[in-house]
């Protein structure tokens, strides 16, 4: 290796000064494998030396940073070994300690060496940190070059990096060299226009200063820089696949009138509303279009999405083609089959339910006739998506409460038919920043209205002591000829446990409290026909009080049901309760749900109570959760991974998701292929981080 050899961002990171081929394989561990991936290892803190609290001034309950020389450290044996660490600053002293991990923090510290310790200040015999966090940032008697600026980097390790040197310390080693040498081959890939009408500063002082910020300013002008660039890309990728799909993919046209859809709509026993009317008219349009449609319909639990589903399954079945319709769980799935099955009584049209699992003899004939294309409309889980299943002319897919499927699920689908229109539905309504940013290549309707004469449901907080009370407001509804749900919470690591409680429940409330009713159990561990026969004795009203687990969570349809109560509420999250409690209110009648909880209530679990007390909103309920949760775990999969988000944050950065979503139309409007000379960086910057576009990761349906 020569001295001369130029490093840019697509170097190799075993070539880049200071990594090699042993680190580097390391760094292949944590997805680093190029330096511009280096580069985008940022500090998960700074220390900012003007601003450090003295050991004199710390005070016990602190979380704090100190940062000073270590004294001693060694040791300590007794009945029970630990290692300890005496640091000082000058203004005082103050102990580490650790019970784990010894032979491992054994070998980090020294004496003389200059180290930040980050953690909660306690009281043993003077002040102590156990188990702090930890940064080396010098030796005894070095003048550490990285440490010359007063903000001090503090980069996020892990244990096999920190054995090879990659600790905090070292990525500073391997980094602020690195920034010097990339400053020649560091294209700015943004056009000009882009970073004017934005303000945004340059890719190289941005990377500079959000590894080694000079000050603050230059810190907060980094950061704005490269969140833009995160939602950028994002937004660029979704615009391409947008563009890709108008261009290249003619869909199947739709046009004979829509008679059987017609005949259908005419057997309703109540009007369409106008936002009903409305979305499915942006249905049809998409379908007559030529072109494959990809539409998201949001709409607030309750408020008559299924009708729009089977509107335009009809419409492909009316145009010779197949329709399927994927809910989340089996319950729904079956729900779905039997509304089906009462509301069409159409013979042109062939409903059949498609199971997961097993071999029956039913389910080969259902996949035969979804082959022949005998069955026109199929309704199922993902078992619709798993191998084996082979559509004859598939032409519309339509997904329920989409927001239970992973990415890959949703992507499946698509190479099943043709290109048959897609149509996702969800109930949990999106906030508008993590659709753009999840969906931005969708189409949107919104049912923004809810059928005529509902009443908002009232929702109370009740904590043990009402027991009673609630028991008798739920026998006067009943006696009055409503019908109640009582649910127990589910929690995936205690299964067992929690069936116990929805079976123990049961019992008693059958038994002891209400023992002059027909009271009914239903858990995800039943079997399909005995969940059916359950179902549909409380949709008949001869079960009149439902005890279940959160299998009711979607989709369940019973608008005699006026009263919920659900039992631990502050194991639930957000949107889960709003699910369930989008159960009652389904009538014409005032509904109850009741929010039972047990024990203190931690602060995020307050929170979830307070909304679902203060709205029926579904809208502001998303926004609350994606406030209190953040975005990862909305969607029970790793979006923040899967889309490379490190600085942006889909919660606090709404209004750069818009900016960004603006831009890439822009561009991508302008210059489809990115084959302006004013765009060669940007394609190239565009195919590096998204070596994988062509798979279509982010794609829906
Ligand atoms: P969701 O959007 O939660 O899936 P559903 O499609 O299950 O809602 O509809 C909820 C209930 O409202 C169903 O009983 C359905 O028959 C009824 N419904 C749908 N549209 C209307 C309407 N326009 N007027 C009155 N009731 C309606
Ligand atoms: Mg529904």
């Amino acid at each position: 290796m020569t001295e001369s050899r130029s490093i840019s961002l697509d170097t190799d990171v075993q070539f880049v000064k200071g990594i090699g081929p042993r680190r580097a394989e390391r760094l292949a561990a944590i997805d680093i494998t190029t330096a511009g991936q280096l580069l985008r290892h940022y500090p998960r803190r700074y220390l900012d030396r003007t601003n450090l609290t003295k050991i004199c001034d710390l005070k016990v309950d602190d979380e704090a940073t100190v940062v000073g020389k270590v004294l001693s450290c060694g040791i300590q044996k007794g009945r029970k070994s630990r290692y300890m660490v005496m640091f000082g600053d000058g203004s005082g002293m103050i102990d580490c300690v650790w019970f784990q991990g010894i032979q491992y923090v054994s070998k980090v510290f020294k004496v003389g060496q200059t180290v930040a310790f980050s953690g909660k200040i306690k009281q043993y015999r003077g002040l102590q940190l156990v188990h702090p966090e930890y940064d080396l940032i010098s030796d005894d008697g070095e003048t550490d070059p990285v440490n010359t600026g007063v903000i001090v980097p503090m980069y996020p390790s892990t244990e096999q990096l920190s054995r090879s040197g990659l600790d905090s310390r070292g990525f500073r080693r391997v980094i602020q060299p690195l920034l010097s040498q990339i400053e020649q081959t560091c294209n700015d890939p943004l056009p000009e226009n882009i970073l004017k009408s934005q303000g945004l500063t340059g890719l190289y002082n941005a990377v500079c200063n959000i590894h080694f910020p000079e000050s603050w300013a230059a810190y907060n002008a980094a950061k704005k820089r490269l969140v833009f660039d995160e939602l950028f890309y994002i937004q660029l990728l979704l615009q391409d696949q947008r563009h890709r799909r108008r261009e290249h993919r003619q869909g199947l046209t739709f046009h004979r009138p829509r008679k059987i859809a017609g005949a259908f709509l005419e057997t309703l026993p109540f009007q369409l509303t106008d936002a009903q009317i409305r979305c499915i008219d942006q249905i049809r349009s998409d379908c007559s279009s030529g072109k494959a449609m990809n539409r998201m319909l949001q709409g607030d639990v309750g408020s008559g999405k299924t009708i729009i589903a089977i509107t335009s399954m009809l419409d492909a079945v009316d145009n010779g083609f197949q329709a399927a319709l994927m809910a989340p769980t089996e319950i729904l799935a079956e729900q779905h089959y039997l509304t089906l099955k009462n509301m069409l009584s159409d013979d042109r049209v062939h409903v059949a339910l498609l199971k997961g699992g097993g071999r029956s003899k039913d389910k080969k004939q259902v996949l035969e006739g979804i082959a022949d294309g005998k069955i026109n409309v199929a309704v199922g889980t993902h078992a619709l998506v798993q191998k084996g299943v082979r559509f004859e002319n598939l032409g519309m897919v339509i997904i329920d409460e989409q927001h239970r499927f992973g990415v890959m699920q949703r992507a499946d689908l698509r190479y099943k038919g043709k290109i048959p229109h897609v149509l996702v539905m969800t109930a949990t309504p999106i906030p508008r920043t993590l659709a753009l940013t999840l969906y931005g290549d969708l189409d949107v309707s919104i049912l923004d209205e809810m059928p005529a004469g509902r009443l908002p449901v009232r929702t109370a907080w009740r904590k043990e002591d009402r027991r009673s009370l609630i028991y008798e407001f739920i026998r006067e509804e009943v006696r009055a000829g409503r019908q109640a749900y009582i649910v127990y919470p589910l929690v995936e690591e205690s299964e067992k446990m929690d069936l116990a409680d929805a079976t123990a429940g049961y019992e008693k409330l059958s038994a002891e409290v209400f023992p002059e009713f027909t009271v009914g159990l239903l858990h995800g561990r039943m079997k399909p026909d005995e969940k059916d026969e359950v179902m549909g004795k409380f949709k008949q009203g001869t079960t009149r009080i439902l005890v279940s687990t959160t299998v009711i969570e979607v989709g369940v349809d019973v608008p005699n049901a006026s009263v919920m109560l659900i039992e631990h509420a502050e194991r639930f999250g957000l949107p889960q309760l709003h699910q369930l409690r989008g159960r009652v209110g389904r009538g014409s009648q005032q509904s109850t749900c009741i929010l039972l909880t047990q024990g203190y209530l931690g602060e995020t679990a307050m929170s979830r109570i307070r909304t679902m007390t203060e709205t029926n909103d579904g809208f502001k309920i998303a926004e609350a959760d994606l406030q209190i949760r953040g975005p990862g775990q909305l969607f029970g999969v790793k979006q923040h991974g899967d889309l490379g988000l490190r600085l942006a944050s889909l919660a606090a950065d709404g209004p750069v998701v818009e900016q960004a979503r603006k831009e890439a139309i822009d561009v991508m409007n302008a210059d489809p292929g990115l084959d302006l000379p004013e765009h060669r960086h940007l394609k190239q910057e565009f195919r590096t981080r998204w070596p994988d576009w062509r798979k279509n990761l982010v794609e829906v349906g």
